[in-house]
């Protein structure tokens, strides 16, 4: 194996040349009181050097990070940068920022990423504010309804929330608000592909599509009406009889009698956001990114259109740029910066089931979506979720609010796990009225917001991420923003 080293000292060489790969170490300027422009010439003059002292040369490049300490020095350096770079052969490239994370909880993904429905689902993208949403909403306020429960409460914003939303359940409102959720879900999708491709997360990843599984047909066939706009748009989703559903999933062999059919979308996936979250925030570790867990963030100091620091409990935090991601927390702080993000809690509640030595598991996920009770297999794990409901920010839960997650389960897939071993837990999914999210700056230029993303978060997540890091650096975000971007829903 034949390894060649170049400007090697005591601790590391600038190039080493493996095989006919040169790898070469982070380049600095020597001048720090040159500007950007000038140091940004000045590292890549050096790497010229280097190239050429390895045998290579600059359209060979095939990946480059660029650390700035000063976002708003972007367009100097890439003025520089895209001067340098030769036609035809630009690399992949990533943004080096510094970057904290600061977090109330001790680890990651220990709220609303915890214990989702872990669904990627394209194919259930349909939102929430339809026609159809008013009656369902009306008919909630006077029975305890286990899918969805409106509790009647002095909140402003809940009444606000609610006013917006019914102003979204028109059929034309309907349909757009589906057309721009199912852009980004997709786009997510294939972001979530990627970063999996490039880095090898373990999350209990289960290819093959989701079924959402109807239990009468007048319910089926209201689902293929109302799926029409997501086929129109260019998904996958296939009509199944129940011996269909039975063949895209054996487990529900012994349950055909009781389904009148099902929706089978093949692109769907899913895995569990938590166990993904949490490999994501090692790799992030490894490079570079600080997490201030234990830390909650109480307030912020501005001037002007600029956020200067952010207050916590452990102190201040100063940067150039801050995200607001706190799901439903960001409305609440986003307040505190004259922010008005209509993004509200709307509680869920999940239980794991163990699978221990049962056989009758599914392998791919899917809805009920007569009785609203979403199910996913994790590993050796059986996830349950189900129920949408308004009670504020109360995360609490009791043994009745899974009864029906429990016998629905029990009923298509008698034999999946210890039911009475199953793990409870609730959380909140932040919500818009729209059911898209909400990104880019809102009263000041150097705070981005990325939050709202509701029922389809971990759908939605890797995308966002994207968007956000699109809109940080200044470019056009791959994926049509109509209605995201702060103020223009
Ligand atoms: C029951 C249920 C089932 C679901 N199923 C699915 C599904 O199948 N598919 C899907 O795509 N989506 C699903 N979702 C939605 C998805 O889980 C959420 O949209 C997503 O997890 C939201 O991610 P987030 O990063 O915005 O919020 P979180 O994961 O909650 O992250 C926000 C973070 O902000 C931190 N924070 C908040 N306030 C403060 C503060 N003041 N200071 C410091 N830190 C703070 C919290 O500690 C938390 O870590 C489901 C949600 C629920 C509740």
């Amino acid at each position: 194996m034949a390894i060649k080293r170049f400007e090697t000292g005591t601790r590391l060489s600038m190039a080493v040349a493996h095989g006919n790969t040169v790898y070469l170490a982070g380049v600095v300027p020597d001048d720090y009181s040159l500007d950007a422009k000038g140091q940004t010439e000045q590292i890549l003059a050096k790497i010229d050097k280097l190239l050429s002292a390895a045998g290579s040369d600059k359209t060979k490049m095939l990946s480059a990070t660029i650390w700035l300490t000063d976002m708003r020095d972007f367009a100097d350096m890439n003025s520089v940068w895209d001067k340098w770079v030769p036609k035809g052969c630009a690399p992949l490239a990533k943004e080096g920022h510094r970057v904290t994370v600061i977090d109330r909880q001790p680890t990651a993904a220990s709220e609303t990423s915890f214990a989702n429905a872990g669904l990627v689902a394209p194919g259930h993208a349909l939102t929430w504010a339809s026609p159809r949403a008013p009656k369902i909403l009306w008919k909630s306020l006077f029975r305890d309804d286990q899918a969805l429960r409106l509790k009647l409460s002095a909140d402003p914003r809940m009444w606000a929330w609610c006013l917006r939303f019914l102003g979204n359940c028109t059929e034309a409102a309907s349909r757009r608000n589906t057309t721009r959720k199912l852009g980004l879900c997709v786009y997510s999708q294939q972001a979530l592909q990627a970063l999996v491709a490039e880095t090898g997360l373990q999350y209990d990843r289960q290819e093959g599509g989701l079924l959402y599984l109807h239990r009468n047909p007048a319910s089926l066939a209201s689902a293929i009406r109302n799926s029409a706009i997501l086929r129109d748009n260019g998904l996958r989703l296939e009509t199944l009889d129940p011996a269909g559903c039975a063949r895209v999933e054996p487990a529900l062999a012994s349950a055909t009698a009781k389904i009148a059919g099902g929706l089978y979308c093949p692109t769907d996936e899913s895995g569990d956001s938590r166990l993904f979250t949490l490999g994501l925030a090692e790799l992030c570790k490894t490079l570079g990114v600080a997490f201030e867990f234990g830390t909650t963030i109480t307030g912020f100091v501005s001037a002007g259109d600029r956020v200067e620091q952010v207050l916590t409990d452990r102190g201040k935090f100063a940067a150039d740029n801050f995200v607001l991601a706190l799901a439903s927390e960001s409305a609440i702080l986003g307040r505190k910066l004259g922010l008005a993000l209509p993004v509200y809690p709307v509680k869920g509640y999940s239980a794991t089931v163990p699978i221990n030595n049962h056989g009758g598991a599914p392998t791919l996920g899917g809805v009920d979506d007569t009785n609203l009770v979403a199910y996913c297999r994790m590993g050796d794990r059986l996830r349950l979720t189900a129920t949408a409901e308004f009670s504020g920010y109360d995360k609490t839960h009791r043994p009745a609010d899974f009864g029906v997650m429990l016998a629905t389960a029990r009923d298509l897939f008698p034999d999946a796990g210890d039911y009475e071993r199953a793990s409870y837990w609730a959380c909140l999914r932040p919500m818009t009225p729209e059911g898209t999210p909400i990104f880019g700056p809102g009263r000041h230029k150097n705070l981005f917001i990325n939050t709202g993303q509701g029922h389809m978060g971990w759908t939605m997540a890797c995308g966002s991420g994207r968007v956000l890091a699109d809109l940080m650096a200044g470019r056009k975000p791959e994926v049509d923003l109509a209605g995201m971007l702060y103020g223009t829903a």
